[in-house]
């Protein structure tokens, strides 16, 4: 069975020695008062609760699956109903929510760190809370005043949990064909009919009652995305006094069988006439959801480092056990009929690409939640339109670069197995099955792709990308003289300049052929993930030369040094691909194929 223990140690310095979260927060007056030792004791229990409650189930999740039973009635797997109980017993679910709604008002990177936990510990019963968690961003910005009184409390205490219900059978990717109809009760609600596939946690025994954000058009709305509202459609009706009341129409008519996340129940929702609530403006649904879409696409990012470094650590643990020939420069345990396969450079390689990318993984999204944090909190107007323009531009790539790096790292990490990882056994299998969804859900890889170079990149002339490249310029400025460092800066820097160069040619190029973002997308956020990952790294680089002789910080260093050797170099094939051009793609007619 596969173990999981939480990287606190990488934790306490990618927040306190690589970010300064401690000095930054003072900064922020909601969370001015919250020390390092408060932060190092919540992460403590937070890894108790992934190692002792979730991690334990999550095998069993993966064996057993959810339960459709007729009726509508959907089951999670043994122990999660439980596990779900403790969450809300401890408080969890209101770790990162606002004080006015019951919440402790604790950061995000703070929550941010409990979730990558959680993830590594089990992704399918994290979602059923996760979800919750996007569907209060959405309230708490677009909610009612009495939207918030009954629902966003229960949301904040975990009672009710939350989905979100985009997909329907024709439509995915593109929202702006879906057909679910909204019409107007004339007493304030509205009645919904329509059918939504792939809802996640859209059914369970989980908790007593379920809120699902449903996006459905009003009678007369325009065609596209501009005649979307948004719906509150709770699945009991709450009454008078707040409890759940009424079953509302809105029933599970089967679950998804799948190829990973079993414990996670996808269902299709049937909407007959069930009452619901317009959340912000008719026919302004999308901006609205869009707020639920982006925590949530954050939070996708999250799993995959999840599923990631739970992967990294068997694979590890496997690797320093397991006896399969000999070190290529002499044995290293004479004593024993061959060495751990730790010795061999192949299996170093593997190693090696999985820690590399987790650690700059966790750097990334530790970085991201200061800059949700100082977009919340930040006194002076400026620091917070700052953050907010970092954010939009580097949603799509925690989104997108992430899930595919773990795509890849827990493959290798299975690879690292042999066939021991292939059996269901070791439970390297499942990291890997996991994990392919995120590159799935919540928009596509390939959209995310074509939100940060069409929309987030060239649609305001390189403004956002600009405002990034400033913190990398300004890192080069303050370290780019000193020799001990050259072998990290002088890559850095050339990869800002070939990046901003290819930016504005290929800015060029869509002008002349609007085929030339969706060709060149998919290179470019990988070379925009490297330029964060490389400036990350670097920065590392520059925490751990501070104190090279410990071993934490020596392993740093070497860390940093094989990202530059070893992963970075991909960009020049992503640079060769981003130029190769649409024709190469589009000449080949369709009926060809
Ligand atoms: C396990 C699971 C859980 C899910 N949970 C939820 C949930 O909770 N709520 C919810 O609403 N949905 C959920 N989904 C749905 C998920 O978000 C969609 O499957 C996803 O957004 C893609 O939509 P689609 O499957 O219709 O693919 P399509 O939109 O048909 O896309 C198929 C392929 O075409 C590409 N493509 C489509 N349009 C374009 C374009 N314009 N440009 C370039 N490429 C394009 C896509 O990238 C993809 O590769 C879930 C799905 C699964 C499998």
């Amino acid at each position: 069975m596969p173990h999981y223990t939480a990287p606190l140690r990488d934790m306490r310095f990618v927040l306190f020695e690589l970010l300064k979260v401690q000095d930054e927060l003072k900064a922020l007056p909601p969370y001015a008062e919250l020390d390092v030792e408060t932060i190092e004791a919540v992460l403590e229990e937070g890894a108790k609760f992934a190692s002792q409650v979730i991690q334990p189930l999550n095998q069993v999740g993966d064996r057993e699956g959810c339960t459709f039973h007729g009726d509508g009635v959907v089951t999670a797997p043994t122990g999660f109903r439980d596990a779900y109980a403790q969450f809300v017993a401890n408080g969890w679910p209101s770790v990162g929510c606002d004080p006015d709604y019951g919440g402790q008002g604790l950061p995000t990177i703070v929550n941010n760190r409990l979730y990558e936990m959680w993830n590594s510990a089990n992704q399918a019963w994290l979602m059923y809370a996760g979800l919750s968690h996007s569907a209060y961003e959405c309230l708490v910005a677009f909610g009612t005043p009495e939207q918030k009184q009954v629902y966003l409390t229960k949301i904040v205490s975990g009672e009710w949990t939350g989905t979100m219900c985009l997909t329907e059978p024709h439509c995915g990717t593109d929202l702006g064909i879906l057909k679910t109809k909204a019409e107007d009760n004339g007493d304030g609600s509205y009645a919904l009919s329509g059918t939504k596939i792939f809802i996640s946690a859209g059914e369970h025994d989980l908790a007593e009652n379920i809120l699902h954000l449903v996006l459905a058009r009003l009678p007369g709305a325009p065609a596209g995305t501009k005649g979307i509202s948004l719906f509150l459609v709770p699945k009991f009706l709450p009454d008078a006094d707040g409890k759940p009341g009424r079953r509302n129409g809105v029933k599970a008519g089967s679950i998804e069988h799948k190829m990973g996340i079993h414990g996670n129940a996808t269902c299709v929702l049937n909407f007959d006439g069930a009452t619901g609530w317009l959340i912000g403006e008719p026919h302004k649904g999308l901006a609205a959801m869009f707020v639920m879409m982006n925590s949530a696409r954050l939070g996708v990012g999250m799993q995959s480092l999840g599923q990631a470094e739970v992967a990294h650590q068997n694979a590890v643990a496997y690797a320093k056990d397991r006896l399969q020939g000999r070190a290529p420069t002499g044995a290293s345990l004479a004593d024993k009929p061959a060495d751990p396969i730790i010795v061999h450079p192949d299996v170093r390689r593997m190693l090696m690409t999985s820690r590399a990318y987790t650690e700059a993984g966790r750097a990334f999204t530790t970085w991201t939640a200061l800059l949700i944090d100082r977009e919340h909190a930040h006194p002076d107007a400026a620091v917070r339109e700052e953050a907010d323009e970092l954010m939009a531009l580097l949603t799509p790539v925690v989104k997108a670069f992430i899930t595919d790096n773990a795509w890849e790292t827990t493959t290798l990490c299975q690879q690292v197995f042999g066939g021991h990882g292939y059996i269901n056994e070791w439970g390297m299998d499942q990291f890997v099955r996991d994990a392919r969804i995120n590159m799935i859900y919540e928009g596509t890889n390939g959209i995310q792709a074509l939100d940060l170079l069409g929309r987030k990149v060239l649609a305001d002339r390189g403004a956002k990308f600009a405002r990034f490249a400033a913190h990398v310029q300004a890192f080069l400025q303050e370290h780019g003289g000193r020799d001990e460092l050259r072998e990290f800066t002088a890559p850095l820097a050339q990869l800002l300049a070939d990046t901003s160069a290819l930016t504005g040619e290929l800015g060029a190029r869509a002008r002349v052929d609007a085929n030339e973002v969706g060709a060149a997308s998919v290179p470019y956020l990988r070379i925009v993930g490297h330029l964060v990952f490389a400036w990350l790294w670097a920065r590392m680089a520059v925490a751990a030369l501070r104190a090279p002789d410990d071993a934490f910080h020596a392993a740093k260093l070497a860390t940093a040094r094989f990202y530059f050797a070893w992963l970075l170099p991909e960009t020049a094939t992503n640079f060769r691909e981003a130029r190769a051009g649409a024709a190469t793609l589009m000449t080949l007619p369709a009926d060809d194929f």
